[in-house]
């Protein structure tokens, strides 16, 4: 078998991998990037294609442009089940061309020293003496295997896991999905008959018959095209996503062109706190594979980047002490944890509670406005869902009688802020790392009994 040499080996070019090697790019390190689509479809994958402004901002990475923006975005519409009520909330983002702006940054990478390999598969990883010392690969142009031995793996391999999944199962950085943290999700784009009326907004319809524990999303990508789909909670034994999909199109998109189809298909999203540890001895986990996505609306793109960014910076410092301990890469949880982690771990309890609801009560508490659209931007912009609001909707709330919600609500902001804290105090190394995820699973347990 070939044998190779390199310093960093990122599998996957999706939009984790894809930002891990822009951020390490002309940085003298020799860093080869595989992924197993052929080029042109890198980046290519199930997805509502939304991502807030934001992170680019954030990170210092370019915008998209040109043929990779398909429509500007200035907020978002979200519909109670009963269409009754509507809240807009201001926001702006861009509802890209995923492939082509993936490929652009992978193009910038390239031309700044990182080597591309398409059509390759990361088959198993080289475990040796506790480190991941590299992978072996398949190359499916040249039809041959090859050893590719390095300093740092990243792995960005999205939903699939398909390299930390065969590592050693002792290991932290193994953490399995359970199938209820996650979303199923399918989505189509198409041409619309006429044109989108407002297509600055995204428009999400929440409905828990049409959408168990997810969302409909409705998200023009220009003035008569759209991108139309939905997500349901995995692991309930709930009919096909095809099932709801074919049932409640005409509900949510009675203007797609169901003969114009341009791509459709479906795919898995994790829903939760991220990986106990991004980081292990010669290994670091970005993007999906690293259950980075956010919680509440599934949105994965723009943590997937912060993961990448947290990757490449914890990597830069471990080649400048030529340290690849999970010791040495411990800065990628600190540096993860404080942009997006803790956010999320508090969202997941969101999640967990906003699943639990009845279309009912979704609908007065919308149309009430117990909890405010303002609010609401807050608690997913911070994933902080202050006392002071639960305390107004408090007011609202027993002035109306619904005390089982009132309770609740109290319940989950406490909570909320509790898990924060625990994400807060995440130990400075490895050692603490067991007694640390025994807090948080206490948490998530008590949680659960608490909003039964
Ligand atoms: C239907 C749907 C709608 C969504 N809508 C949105 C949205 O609107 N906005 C948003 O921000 N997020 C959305 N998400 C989530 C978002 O798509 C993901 O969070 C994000 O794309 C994850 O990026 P990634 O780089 O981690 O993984 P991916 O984009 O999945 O990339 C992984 C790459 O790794 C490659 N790969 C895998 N295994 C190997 C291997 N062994 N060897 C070599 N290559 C390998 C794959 O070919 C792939 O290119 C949605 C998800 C779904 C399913």
């Amino acid at each position: 078998m070939k044998e190779l040499n390199y310093d960093i080996l990122i599998i996957g070019g999706g939009f984790g991998g894809a930002t891990t090697a822009w951020h390490l790019a002309n940085k003298g390190l020799k860093i080869l990037l595989i992924d197993s689509k052929p080029w042109n479809r890198i980046g290519d994958k199930p997805c509502g294609d939304a991502v807030s402004k934001e992170h680019f901002d954030n990170l210092g990475m370019p915008y998209p442009e040109g043929e990779q923006l398909e429509q500007k975005i200035e907020g978002i519409k979200i519909y109670s089940p009963d269409n009754e009520t509507s809240w807009k909330v201001e926001g702006e983002g861009f509802e890209i061309n995923a492939p082509a702006y993936t490929q652009r940054l992978l193009k910038e990478a390239q031309n700044r020293g990182v080597e591309v390999l398409d059509l390759t598969t990361a088959m198993k990883p080289i475990f040796e003496d506790g480190y991941v010392k590299g992978a072996v690969l398949f190359d499916r142009r040249s039809n041959q295997q090859l050893e590719v031995r390095t300093k740092l793996v990243i792995e960005a391999t999205g939903y699939s896991m398909s390299f930390r999944s065969k590592l050693p199962k002792e290991l932290p950085i193994t953490e399995e999905l359970d199938e209820k943290d996650s979303d199923i999700a399918y989505r189509e784009v198409g041409f619309t008959k006429d044109d989108i009326e407002d297509a600055g907004y995204l428009k999400i319809f929440i409905n828990q018959k049409a959408s168990p524990g997810g969302y409909w999303w409705y998200f023009p990508k220009g003035k008569n095209k759209v991108n139309v789909g939905l997500g349901i909670q995995g692991g309930m034994g709930y009919p096909s996503i095809y099932t709801f999909y074919q049932k409640f199109l005409n509900d949510y998109a009675p203007d797609l062109e169901k003969e114009k189809l341009i791509v459709k298909g479906g795919a898995l999203v994790p829903t939760r706190r991220p990986l106990p540890t991004l980081a292990w001895n010669g290994i670091i986990v970005v993007g999906d594979s690293a259950y980075t996505a956010n919680p509440v609306h599934g949105g994965g793109k723009g943590s997937a980047m912060i993961s990448g960014f947290c990757a490449a910076k914890s990597a830069l410092n471990a080649f400048e002490t030529g340290d690849f301990s999970a010791n040495s890469l411990w800065g990628t949880n600190l540096c993860y944890i404080e942009r997006y982690g803790a956010k999320q771990a508090s969202l997941e309890l969101f999640r967990r509670f906003l699943q639990k609801l009845s279309d009912d009560e979704i609908n007065y508490g919308m149309k009430r406005r117990v909890i405010r659209e303002e609010d609401l931007l807050e608690t997913s912009l911070k994933g902080d869902f202050q006392l002071s609001v639960v305390n107004k909707a408090m007011r609202v709330i027993s002035a109306l009688g619904k005390p089982s919600l009132l309770f609740k609500l109290k319940t989950v902001a406490e909570y909320m802020k509790k898990i924060k804290e625990i994400y807060n105090e995440y130990p400075s190394s490895p050692e603490d790392l067991n007694k640390w995820k025994a807090r948080v699973n206490d948490t998530l347990l008590n949680f659960d009994q608490a909003i039964k």
